[in-house]
């Protein structure tokens, strides 16, 4: 297609920003708009005009979706790093922003869109036998709990096994038997993050979600497993980027209860180095949980889009920078 799309497949991280509308809230308080996406690539920031004294600034990207953007649309941006888990190849889409700017919202449409186009990928794709398994998990203050097995307690062990890397110790995983099932088994974590939720004040701006999902095919009347495809596709909704962007705690503070999000301070650091590819020298997945679930899913081989989602208003403009510094700095 076009040669922006060209380039982005090449890429090792896709790097997208989604601009929301302004919400109710924010337009009853009058609130203004600061943001404006003059074209495709690019965000400019417009501040208020009683503010014009204030730095103009303009940041460009692979693709920008402005307000009015549908998650269809966003979803194309990132459609080929989703669909290559199809050709074993492991890829991880991450929603990145601040509390209340979209992410759980543009979340949930992509994985639903990309679970459409996994559906008809296999429907297209007689000569091959597919199978999807599902897990799902939380993780909030380092420790891990399972979204489809709600007895399953708030701490999971993360276990190193030599043929397949880390693994959480029990966590179920369920096999789809067709695309309503898988629906529906996803709706079960969505649900199942919501219960934490209200139990513990805040959680969702706190805790990262993961969906799993194991895609694998056979070619049919073949028994060489050269022509079997095994891979992870992973949609991940983040913790609020605030919690990564107090740049002096340490020690005492990164333990419970803090601020700070020790998974997405290290997922960060990660995603810094791979951006700048080999010479970055060591790579810390092993500091976080996060980063270790999500090790083989990064980097290496593996595929990586990132959408960074940003609220338009003018109240949030320290937050939305530091989005946009951390997506320059992820390209
Ligand atoms: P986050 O997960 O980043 O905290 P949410 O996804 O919960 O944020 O979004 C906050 C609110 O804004 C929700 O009510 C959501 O429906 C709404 N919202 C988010 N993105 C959009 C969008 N692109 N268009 C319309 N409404 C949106
Ligand atoms: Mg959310």
């Amino acid at each position: 297609s076009t040669p922006g799309g060209q380039r982005a497949r090449e890429e090792k991280i896709v790097v997208t920003v989604r601009l929301r509308p302004l919400n109710k809230r924010e337009q009853s308080s009058k609130d203004q708009v600061a943001w404006e996406c003059i074209d495709d690539h690019t965000i400019v920031y417009k501040p208020p005009a009683q503010e014009r004294a204030a730095q103009p600034a303009s940041f460009t990207f692979d693709k920008v979706f402005g307000p009015t953007c549908l998650t269809e649309s966003v979803y194309e941006g990132v459609k080929n790093v989703a669909l290559s888990a199809l050709m074993g190849i492991n890829a991880t889409i991450f929603a990145y922003g601040q509390t209340s700017s979209g992410k759980t919202y543009t979340m949930r449409g992509i994985t639903e869109k990309a679970v459409n186009d996994i559906y008809k990928h296999i429907m297209n794709t007689p000569e091959r036998d597919f199978r999807i398994r599902i897990s799902g998990l939380e993780i909030y203050n380092e420790n891990v709990r399972d979204l489809l097995n709600s007895e399953s307690g708030r701490n999971l062990k993360l276990l190193d096994d030599p043929e397949k890397g880390t693994v959480v110790e029990k966590l179920v995983e369920e096999t789809a038997n067709d695309d309503q099932h898988l629906r529906h088994l996803i709706s079960i974590c969505e649900a199942q993050r919501q219960v934490g939720e209200t139990a513990l004040n805040d959680t969702s701006s706190r805790s990262h979600q993961i969906i799993r999902l194991t895609l694998e095919s056979t070619l049919r009347e073949s028994s060489d497993c050269v022509r079997s495809f095994v891979a992870s596709l992973n949609f991940v909704d983040l913790a609020g980027s605030e919690r990564a962007s107090q740049t002096n705690a340490e020690g005492a503070r990164l333990r419970e209860g803090c601020h700070i999000n020790l998974s997405l301070m290290t997922l960060t650091t990660v995603i810094r180095k791979l951006s700048v590819g080999k010479r970055s020298g060591h790579i810390p997945y092993r500091d976080s949980k996060l980063t270790r679930i999500l090790q083989h899913s990064l980097g290496g081989n593996a595929r990586t889009a990132i959408i960074c989602t940003l609220s338009p208003a003018f109240s949030h403009v320290e937050q939305s920078r530091n989005t946009l510094f951390f997506a320059t700095r992820a390209k």
